[in-house]
């Protein structure tokens, strides 16, 4: 994957030669290095320390729209998986708000859900009080059947959860115990329908009580398993309560933040644009048997280069990490992420973010990628919640004219570095075990799973948070 230098003709080398002075093959190089740390990232842990919660800010207005946008979001989002990760922008014009959106994978009927979701809103805004229950209920067996699948996928494997835990519960020692089971028994039951389950999983999930103690066997279960990050039967039990949970708690706040004077007036007349997708830009070739020297460039140390080496030959021999990169790679299909293709549209096409904030809803955390690439980027976007999850299915946006000259190419180029460094650097320690990997960490976007991934910052959309 390093890039060649034995050129078998003079006009190759003459073109290699040139790349080099326009900046290409340097661009070439940091791409290359860009997805050999990636896949070395993924095949290693999957992810970078930490977790960067939802952006909070000291405008309360500024706030409640970000959060109004990410609701927006979420049930757009009607799937589990990354296809139909969705992401908002509102932009403000001098006579109209207009939202974008778009998703991983596009959607033809997106669009449409969005603006139906939004006229909802709207009447039920507009509603005399003595109809506002009917029409809250309508929209929300509208959004729930639409996100049926995935509250399905959910409830089964909440029962599923149930059940194992009981198991381990089977002959309660202690009053906590009986409590905990007896409780766990009334959770899910099969002939509810998927708002009569949510909404009653939401009203557990304040329970505060007994989820303590939920967390608390949780943690007793792991010390006795003795292996940091893993997930046991309580967890998960937490886990999809707080999956479940969170489709009622994230309406419930649509349907409150239609009170808001800045909402209101968003949602008087919005128009819904569906951005047209990116093409991905240009995939690296990956050469196996170059086992990673593009990686082993930017270490200048000759002692430490020839120790990540060394160890790579280790990781290989004890777990064959190259064969688990090259299967990565057999089913690489890159694409632009639907917030770096909201942030590309805003920015190319200098639109103004409503309230001046130039914030993207997101369906779910975003990646680690994506993450990197807001950090980096000139326009200066608030940075969003990220799960820093490694997916190696992932594309910068293309630029038009990639030559050296060319600013948008530069651009990309200095993004492109920055992102290396951070990526290649993560790589390396790991290979060279001066980080202890982290644990493992949930990619949607309300959990009850921090106690793993010591993220304190998930907790507020756990069970313990405002409702
Ligand atoms: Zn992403």
């Amino acid at each position: 994957m390093s890039s060649k230098k034995g050129y078998s003709s003079q006009s190759e080398k003459a073109t290699a030669e040139r790349s080099e002075q326009h900046g290409t093959g340097h661009y070439k190089t940091l791409v290359e290095q860009f997805y050999e740390a990636l896949l070395l990232l993924k095949a290693l842990s999957g992810l970078r320390d930490g977790y960067n919660g939802f952006p909070v800010s000291k405008n309360l207005e500024k706030e409640r729209l970000r959060s109004f946008l990410r609701g927006l979001a979420y049930f757009c989002d009607f799937k589990k998986g990354g296809d139909t990760y969705t992401g908002i922008g509102l932009e403000e014009t001098e006579t109209e708000y207009i939202f974008w959106v778009t998703s991983n994978k596009h959607r033809p009927d997106l669009a449409d859900f969005l603006k139906d979701l939004l006229s909802r809103l709207k009447q039920l805004k507009d509603a005399p009080e003595g109809s506002k229950g009917r029409l809250r209920r309508s929209l929300q067996a509208m959004c729930f059947s639409k996100a049926g699948k995935r509250i399905g996928m959910y409830q089964a494997h909440l029962t599923k959860s149930i059940a194992e835990a009981q198991g381990i519960l089977a002959k309660p020692k202690t009053q906590h115990d009986r409590e905990l089971s007896s409780w766990m028994s009334g959770l899910n039951k099969a002939d509810m329908t998927y708002v009569e389950l949510c909404d009653s999983i939401f009203t557990a999930s304040k329970e505060n009580h007994i989820l303590r103690l939920l967390r608390s066997r949780a943690k007793f279960e792991r010390s006795l398993e003795n292996i940091r990050g893993k997930r046991n039967a309580f967890d998960e039990v937490r886990h999809y309560i707080g999956r479940l949970a969170s489709h009622t708690r994230t309406l419930n706040q649509l349907c409150d933040y239609v009170e808001d004077p800045l909402i209101e007036e968003i949602i008087r007349a919005p128009v819904v644009r569906q951005i047209d997708p990116l093409e991905q830009a240009a995939e690296p070739t990956y050469d196996i048997h170059t086992k990673l020297k593009g990686l082993l460039v930017g270490i200048k140390d000759d002692a430490e280069r020839r120790q990540v080496e060394s160890r790579l030959d280790g990781l290989d021999r004890q777990c064959e990490i190259f064969d688990d990169i090259s299967n990565q790679y057999n089913n690489f299909k890159p694409r632009v992420h639907a917030e770096v293709q909201i942030l590309e549209h805003f920015y190319r096409k200098n639109l103004r973010f409503a309230n001046d904030d130039k914030f993207v809803g997101g369906s779910k955390p975003s990646c680690e990628c994506c993450y990197l690439y807001f950090k980096y980027h000139p326009a200066r976007m608030v940075l969003p919640e990220s799960s820093h999850k490694v997916f190696i299915n992932w594309s910068l946006p293309p630029v038009t004219n990639p030559q050296s000259g060319d600013a948008e190419f530069i651009q990309q180029r200095k993004i492109l570095s920055k992102m290396v460094n951070v990526l290649v650097y993560d790589a390396i320690s790991e290979i060279l075990g001066c980080r202890t990997a982290p644990c493992w960490r949930p990619d949607s976007l309300t959990d009850l799973s921090s106690t793993i991934a010591s993220s304190p910052l998930m907790e507020p959309d756990g069970v313990a948070g405002p409702s």
